[in-house]
């Protein structure tokens, strides 16, 4: 029998209306869920919690990505039961239920792409093609991750792919990373000052203030999850980039994928098979660029709102400590 909520949608899946943002409260058809039957539940949390293109994430983020495309009742219940019980996250994230480290905190508020981030993560055992090195570029802003395999970590390579990634998504105004020898190098300075970029460098007392580090350590455990052989390493890095791409950001309350494009992006194991997002009517094209504008800037509104609110609990918790106020945690700055 089904309820209110529930009912079949063309092609026959059963779904039900269980809408996770405002914005699938209108008739897009993205607050309709697949209704999974309880012999299948196990098979869709394996999916949005240890498929590689879902890396296995921790309890709220699964729920998140779990919630977006399915429905079952006690849903969040069975999906926080199956997070603590995986035998991957216990062995490799073993302080998972502890208090992880309060998220990054820009001191100032950005815009996308303004301020980049870059670190190396390696050397890892030699792959295929001689790569054993990992370059982590991250948008600030909105946590938009790039990872490129390389070789040789040489600045040459390092401002080939900053390059790139700037060319993509524009030129940021600043590029924090530590004080490693290829960021402070004479082609990086150059590539920088030809660019017109400012560079920061995290001291190394303080590689928190480095979003990247965040990330490296989520890339490392992945990798420690999913290599079985160990040169194997650059197999699933697109799938982990991806998987970080289009998990909810807890301090940003969106996925770095919709603060970006606008739109989610299909997942591999979306059982709607056709994507409910903002539809292109051709006869009415402004319709479409409007609602993705009106998309972003929600979101956009929501993150700016969430950034402020973190700095200032941030903010008191430093003051109470008694700190002296902010500090910059950047050199020569
Ligand atoms: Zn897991």
């Amino acid at each position: 029998m089904l309820d209110s909520k529930e009912s079949t949608n063309k092609d026959g899946l059963l779904v039900y209306f269980n809408p996770t943002f405002d914005e699938e409260l209108n008739d897009s058809g993205n607050g309709f869920k697949a209704v999974v039957s309880r012999s299948l539940i196990r098979r869709v949390m394996f999916a949005c919690h240890g498929h590689p293109l879902s890396g296995h994430a921790g309890i709220s983020k699964t729920i998140h990505r779990t919630k977006q495309i399915y429905y079952w009742p006690k849903m969040s219940r069975h999906i926080r039961v199956y997070v603590r019980s995986c035998q991957h996250c216990q062995q490799y994230k073993p302080n998972q239920s502890k208090k992880r480290a309060a998220p990054n905190v820009p001191y100032n508020m950005t815009y996308p792409w303004e301020t980049i981030c870059i670190d190396l993560c390696g050397p890892k055992p030699n792959a295929k093609g001689n790569l054993k090195w990992i370059l982590v570029i991250i948008d600030q802003c909105t946590k938009y991750v790039d990872l490129f395999p390389l070789a040789v970590a040489s600045a040459k390579k390092i401002v080939e792919k900053i390059n790139e990634v700037s060319c993509r998504f524009g030129h940021p105004s600043k590029i924090i990373s530590d004080n490693r020898s290829q960021f402070v190098s004479m082609m990086y300075k150059e590539f920088c000052v030809k660019r017109n970029v400012t560079m920061a460098h995290t001291s190394m007392y303080t590689p928190h203030s480095n979003p990247t580090e965040r990330v490296n350590r989520d890339i490392k455990t992945m990798l420690a999850i999913y290599t079985d052989v160990h040169s194997h390493w650059p197999k699933y890095l697109n799938e982990f980039a991806f998987a970080s791409r289009t998990q909810i950001s807890e301090a940003l309350g969106h996925t770095p994928m919709i603060l970006n494009t606008g739109r989610e992006a299909l997942l591999a194991f979306d059982p709607r098979i056709l994507y409910h997002g903002i539809s292109l009517d051709k006869n009415k094209p402004e319709e479409y660029v409007k609602e993705l504008l009106d998309v972003l800037k929600r979101a956009h509104q929501n993150m700016y709102h969430r950034m402020q609110k973190n700095y200032e609990k941030h903010e008191k918790v430093h003051n109470d400590c008694d700190w002296g106020g902010l500090r910059s945690p950047y050199l020569g700055e």
